[in-house]
């Protein structure tokens, strides 16, 4: 797959183009067993419309949960998260987590998506949440899967490029879930980081790795 591309689509309009994975291979996840432990399943009992109880269908190979009385079909459709590598100069942001997953520990900004977002959309709209500070998205640089801190997967993380909207404007102010937030000079990250996503980009932008956009 080096040097090839994979194109999404993505809300029937938009078609964003990423770049071939830097160190991670989402093509080699995606041929494990699909009941293997990429997938976390949280199963409903009920229809979460009509509180009937649900049933196992075979549905598109799978066996999933239907409602015999209206006919929801519960998919497990993957969890979307947004992060940034949010550069100024030779600095990268960090924020230390106010909340858990990870309470405590330094990550790189993001959340989850809301499925009336774009991906650039979710970004600007968890960086202004969390640290008060505009961003223009620039490039896609790696897709992540969500690790579950009791192991597996249930999405993706997508992990961007990005830079103040004012390069004057850097002063961050936290709120949200994020309890302090500063700019780090390679070799000056904290020692508690968290999540893999964080560390793999780190790591890369310590070894001289920038992106291109
Ligand atoms: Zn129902």
């Amino acid at each position: 797959m080096a040097g090839s591309g994979i194109v999404c689509q993505h809300q029937g309009e938009h078609t964003l183009t990423m770049p071939a994975p830097l160190t991670f291979s989402l093509a080699s996840d995606v041929s494990k067993p699909r009941h293997g432990s990429l997938i976390t399943v949280n199963r409903f009992t009920y229809c979460p419309f009509c509180a009937t109880s649900l049933v196992e269908r075979t549905l598109y190979g799978q066996d999933r949960p239907v409602c015999p009385a209206c006919g929801f079909v519960q998919y497990h459709d993957p969890k979307v998260a947004v992060i940034a590598l949010v550069t100024h100069d030779e600095r990268i942001l960090l924020v230390q987590r106010a909340i858990d997953p990870a309470k405590g520990k330094w990550s790189l900004p993001g959340g989850y998506m809301d499925a009336h977002e774009r991906p650039e959309q979710a970004l600007q709209r968890e960086l202004m949440e969390e640290v008060t500070l505009a961003v223009d998205v620039r490039q896609l640089l790696d897709v992540f899967p969500m690790v579950l801190p009791k192991g597996g997967s249930n999405g993706i993380v997508l992990a961007f490029h990005a830079t103040p909207a004012d390069e004057q404007q850097v002063a961050l102010r936290c709120q949200d879930d994020a309890c302090d937030a500063r700019w780090f000079l390679p070799g000056e990250w904290p020692d508690e980081l968290a999540f893999a996503s964080t560390e793999a980009l780190l790591a890369r932008w310590q070894t001289g790795w920038r992106p291109t956009s």
